[in-house]
């Protein structure tokens, strides 16, 4: 399932075909995704400029020249490919193809269709989901104090607490387990108990913050084929940390998997 790394790469892999190229032509092969296409889609995107395209959480964003937003998904299966010239042998599960003026063909492939795709303006982006995520992990201003006001108080695990897309957004399941492992904390530990009365950050949240930062660089430096974790989906292994011993546990939390050393993560 495609993490704040994978959408990261989609965007690098889009970016050369679609910034700065025009829609030329836009054909929805399958209109029904996670949710159904917007009416008019073809139309508010064909002839538009796509001025920039970037990541947030989970979301690829295109910012149009007509001062429309192309918002993308990927669901659970969704992915790009990028064709630059040539015609394009169309597969079953391939819904949407973008014909761009720079003469590359995009096309959206979804098996499961959980995967979506909306248009909106400044005004209905102000109601999306997008409008609703948490700060970046990745940016400057993503620092222990922002994390502490969002986990104050919470008794919800920790686990579940940094998979709130609006607590921080872009973090999932393997993620966060991995993460947690870095900074040496239990992911069954009460969110909130990590700040500090005062609502101050103590040295495990600035650990944590450096530890989610750490992990997604590494994994959008790594590349897609080479999915080496730490402890997630390693039941049974000794843990990675030096001089630990552990043996990495998994247990299910909120239906989902989570990977973790009893020994070293507190
Ligand atoms: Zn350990």
């Amino acid at each position: 399932v495609p993490e704040l790394p994978e959408v990261e790469r989609a965007v690098q892999q889009l970016r050369p075909a679609m910034e700065g190229a025009r829609f030329a032509g836009v054909d929805v092969r399958r209109r029904r995704l996670r949710t159904l296409l917007p009416r008019r889609f073809e139309a508010r995107l064909t002839g538009a400029a796509v001025h920039a395209l970037r990541r947030r959480g989970k979301y690829l964003v295109a910012d149009l020249s007509t001062g429309d937003l192309l918002v993308m998904h990927l669901g659970m299966s969704g992915s790009f490919d990028v064709h630059l010239n040539g015609s394009v042998p169309l597969t079953k599960h391939d819904h949407v193809v973008f014909s761009m003026s720079s003469g590359a063909t995009v096309v959206f492939n979804d098996p499961r269709r959980f995967g979506s795709m909306w248009v909106y303006d400044a005004r209905t982006v102000a109601r999306s989901a997008l409008a609703a995520l948490g700060p970046e992990p990745l940016d400057e201003a993503f620092v222990a104090d922002v994390l502490a006001e969002r986990l104050r108080g919470r008794k919800a695990p920790l686990k579940a607490a940094l998979s709130d897309q609006r607590v921080v957004a872009g973090l999932g399941n393997i993620y966060v387990t991995e993460a947690l492992h870095r900074a040496r904390l239990s992911p069954r530990r009460a969110a909130g108990t990590l700040v500090a009365a005062t609502g101050a950050a103590p040295p495990s949240l600035r650990r944590l913050v450096q530890a989610i930062r750490a992990t997604l660089r590494d994994a959008i430096a790594r590349g897609p084929d080479d999915d080496r974790f730490r402890v997630y989906d390693r039941e049974g292994r000794r843990c990675p940390r030096a001089g630990c011993g552990g043996t990495i546990t998994r247990i299910v939390q909120a239906g989902r998997s989570t990977f973790f050393c009893p020994r070293c993560q507190k």
